[in-house]
């Protein structure tokens, strides 16, 4: 359960990642085309001697770097069109991603010690990565640390002034440092706010299950079929349908339960849960009513083909052998049948009354029969 929780909870943070990183993508793919168009082009332009060469490739690394970003935010999308949230390529995309920009961002940086001396475009991908993209602790430490650690070497090795090469590893440390922090915690409170809140949905869904569903035979109860009978006259009076109400009791259950007992009884319960579901439309409702009475909803049906499906669910009952696999027992079943009655009040009383009356009479004149009742006789 706490896995099945865990899976759905990375499945989201994988959404969120997504959704953030093809953002921040194209965000970089745009920021690296003006920079490239405005400032490394004129930069080559008026670069001259030694420098000419190491311009022209940082040039280049940039051009690398804007096709990274805009190949991985393309891609990124198609994987997540594709295969979805829940495959393993659309999680290990962000950490792929990260960690090459932030690979070509190091060289970058160390490369533009020779010629701008900033490191300015390096702590800002560290920053927006690490603080926009939950990546697990324990993967961030490479998919960051690696990175980091080329950046320093390549400081330390093409930067030539004490002062600059100080501030330097001091700035790009404690930004390094920070954001590892506050990258750790946002991962742990960002997991823990969509565990509590999935919690809390899936046990809404129970609760909500639980107040619909009879625990013994997992029909619909009372409540659920009360709001599928507004339902359905709300539809017969706007296009004036008809629909038809079955009340179903088990003759003689009392004897069954003494003889047998009452877990059989409550297996018997069961199977003819089944039975009668079977036998009528999926666009009828089949509820547990009450102890072993069950009442359906015959959805679009008239009276008359009411009484088809009564007397052929009558007859089903009779002709199945029910628990045959340990004590084989035949039952039958009285029905009422009733229309129901689309000016009715809200608690359906005079088609309660009607086809409680129906039953009634079956049981009546001698039980395993089905009658009819259109008006009342009170
Ligand atoms: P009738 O033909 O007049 O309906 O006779 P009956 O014995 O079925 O009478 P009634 O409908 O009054 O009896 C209901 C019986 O159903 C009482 C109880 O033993 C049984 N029953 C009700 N709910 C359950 C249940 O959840 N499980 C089991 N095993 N038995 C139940
Ligand atoms: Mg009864
Ligand atoms: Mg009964």
């Amino acid at each position: 359960m706490r896995r099945d929780k865990h899976s759905i909870v990375l499945k989201l943070l994988t959404r969120l990642n997504a959704k953030r990183m093809i953002g921040i993508l194209l965000g970089l793919f745009m920021v690296q085309a003006v920079f490239l168009l405005y400032v490394e082009r004129i930069r080559l332009q008026t670069a001259d001697g030694d420098l000419y060469e190491l311009t022209l490739v940082n040039y280049l690394l940039h051009m690398v770097l804007s096709f990274t970003a805009i190949g991985f935010a393309i891609y990124f999308y198609i994987i997540l069109k594709n295969r979805g949230e829940g495959s393993k390529r659309a999680q290990h995309m962000p950490l792929i991603s990260v960690f090459l920009i932030m690979m070509i961002s190091a060289v970058i940086a160390t490369l533009e010690q020779v010629t701008v001396g900033h490191i300015t475009l390096f702590t800002a991908k560290l920053l927006v990565f690490g603080l926009m993209i939950h990546i697990k602790p324990h993967h961030q430490y490479y998919i960051y640390g690696v990175p980091f650690a080329l950046f320093i070497i390549g400081v330390f090795a093409f930067q030539h002034s004490p002062d600059i090469l100080t501030t330097h590893i001091i700035n790009a440390t404690a930004a390094f440092v920070g954001v590892m922090f506050v990258s750790d915690r946002f991962y742990r409170l960002k997991y823990d706010d969509l565990f509590r809140t999935l919690e809390l949905k899936q046990k809404n869904k129970r609760l909500e299950t639980l107040a619909t569903l009879d625990p013994l035979t997992n029909l619909p109860n009372r409540r659920f079929f009360e709001k599928q009978l507004m339902y359905e006259r709300a539809i017969a009076r706007r296009y004036e349908t008809t629909a038809s109400l079955l009340m179903i009791d088990i003759d003689h259950f009392k004897t069954i339960n003494d003889s047998l007992g009452h877990d059989n009884g409550d297996r018997i319960l069961i199977e003819l849960s089944a039975l009668l579901k079977k036998d009528i439309r999926e666009s009828d409702t089949l509820a547990r009513w009450g102890g072993e009475e069950f009442m359906i909803l015959l959805s679009h049906t008239d009276i008359a083909g009411a009484e088809i499906v009564a007397k052929r669910l009558n007859q089903k009952i009779e002709d199945h052998v029910f628990l045959k696999e340990s004590t084989p027992t035949k039952l039958t079943v009285s029905i009422g049948a009733a229309p129901l009655t689309i000016q009715d009040d809200d608690n359906f009383s005079v088609s309660y009354r009607l086809v409680d009356q129906a039953l009634y009479e079956a049981k009546a004149k001698g039980r395993n029969q089905t009658i009819i009742k259109i008006t009342s006789t009170e």
